[in-house]
């Protein structure tokens, strides 16, 4: 297989890698990358920046230098370089200044929100905990930080509350304002954009406030979701989302669902927030639960013992605010007593918290909103049929009975039209494997609870 030239062989390779990774992760990682030369067993590979070189090389090189052995034996190794005359290269000097930010660790206290910016200074990209349920968003926005206007655009952040999706959007403002402080940034919520809309409409100033949006080099809306169905201000976002985008200017979204779930939001607008770059913020796992709660720490002037912070990782779960709101809460008796408080009375003081964490729903709502989804009849799901269309459907009717009513498992095999309890136990068990290997699932279920979760 020798005579294959060096596009088709990284065309094989990225097949591949495209197969490996969720499509938000491969256009990430593997956009603008190319073989630049294939030399006496040793290929050079080019990318856009010295982000994704470090990204590529740490974690993806054994699969590449696999894929590329079976292309062409001679291979032993690969070299990646920053570059791609395609595209223009990142400022050299913005980098390494950049490296020496990352190592100055700043002290910010609470409520430190810049009037002139609305920016929180304490919502820093440092102080942004990463673990695998928000790695791909993080690692984004720093590639954004980086290349404004010119990796992803926009860059579409999304997940539930209290996951850091505001904390990321603003530790992306802020880093870039450290770095350039010329550069000019808007960060404004969905809510106050639409009504300064709506306020310039009424008072026919809506040139002037088109004109303050362009003018940016960066705006950033958060939350999306918020984005009335109403025409007029939809109209204005999109044209000053071109306007900014023709001109290379850069755009970061945040919404609590993926754009195709933003039934207010009209078509054309909803595929240009696709048409950049979409990661989400997953539920974190106890591990990064864990760290969030060291890294607060370091700003608190007293200490707690390790298992106390085990404790609260341990049970709370869902929402790192919650985490916060727990560990400040323990905080707070810890200053008026002057002691670290017993396990015993950590259980006591985070009981409310634990209980009111457990999301509120009923078995009703939950069958009856996967339906919906779904597109099947009640008599439907209840059946006893094997067809795909009906058992996915039922799987996950039982994987969200068992995780968000904490029903036994016999019960739910009985609303489910009588079913055993083991086929529950299987079924729970099986899509729990697929929310760990398959992204669709696990942001079809994410729909779902969405769903489930706004009825209330
Ligand atoms: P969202 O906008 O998604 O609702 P926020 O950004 O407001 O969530 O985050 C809620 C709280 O949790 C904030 O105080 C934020 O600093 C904290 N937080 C969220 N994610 C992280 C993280 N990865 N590392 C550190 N703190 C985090
Ligand atoms: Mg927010």
């Amino acid at each position: 297989m020798n005579n294959l030239t060096n596009e088709e062989i990284w065309r094989g390779v990225l097949g591949e890698m495209e197969t490996l990774l969720s499509k938000a992760s491969f256009t990430t990682w593997f956009k603008d990358t190319r073989i630049i030369s294939k030399e006496n067993g040793q290929v050079v590979i080019s990318v856009p920046n010295g982000f994704v070189k470090e990204w590529v090389q740490n974690k993806f090189n054994k699969q590449i230098f696999q894929c590329l052995k079976q292309m062409d034996e001679e291979i032993r190794e690969i070299n990646y370089v920053v570059g791609n005359p395609f595209i223009k290269t990142p400022d050299s000097r913005v980098l390494a200044k950049d490296i020496h930010f990352e190592q100055i660790q700043e002290n910010t206290s609470d409520a430190d929100i810049d009037p002139k910016t609305n920016l929180n200074r304490k919502y820093t990209l440092d102080g942004f905990v990463v673990g695998t349920s928000n790695e791909l968003a993080h690692a984004a926005s720093m590639a954004v930080a980086m290349n404004l206007g010119r990796v992803y655009n926009p860059l579409f952040i999304y997940g539930g509350v209290g996951l850091g999706k505001t904390h990321l959007l603003q530790g992306i403002a802020n880093k870039i304002l450290k770095d350039t402080p010329d550069k000019k940034i808007l960060y404004i919520p969905t809510e106050k954009m639409v009504s300064e809309l709506i306020e310039g409409i009424r008072n026919k100033t809506i040139e002037e406030v088109k004109t303050r949006y362009s003018q940016k080099d960066v705006l950033i809306v958060d939350d999306v979701q918020f984005l009335a169905a109403k025409e007029s201000t939809q109209d204005i976002f999109f044209a000053t989302f071109n306007n900014l985008y023709n001109r290379n200017k850069q755009i970061i979204l945040s919404s609590d669902r993926p754009p195709k779930a933003l039934s207010a939001v009209e078509e054309r607008l909803k595929s240009r927030f696709e048409g950049g770059m979409i990661a989400d913020i997953g539920i974190p796992d106890y591990e990064m639960r864990l760290a969030v709660l060291k890294m607060k720490m370091k700003n608190k002037p007293v200490s707690l013992p390790d298992e106390t912070l085990q404790y609260i990782a341990t049970n709370i779960q869902k929402n790192i605010r919650e985490l916060e709101g727990a560990l400040n809460r323990i905080i707070a008796v810890v200053d008026l007593t002057g002691r670290e408080p017993a396990l015993r009375d950590v259980e006591k003081l985070l009981k409310a918290y634990i209980q009111a964490s457990y999301r509120k729903t009923s078995a009703q709502t939950i069958i009856k909103t996967v339906c919906d989804f779904y597109g099947i009849s009640l008599n439907e799901l209840l059946k006893k049929s094997r067809k795909t269309s009906l058992v996915k459907p039922r799987q996950i009717a039982m994987y969200l009975l068992r995780e968000d009513t904490k029903s036994s498992y016999p019960d739910i095999g009985s609303r489910l039209g009588g079913k055993d309890h083991s086929t529950v136990i299987h079924a729970y068990r099986k899509i729990i494997n697929e929310i760990d290997s398959n992204e669709n699932m696990k942001q079809e279920i994410g729909l779902i609870r969405e769903r489930i979760y706004n009825k209330a």
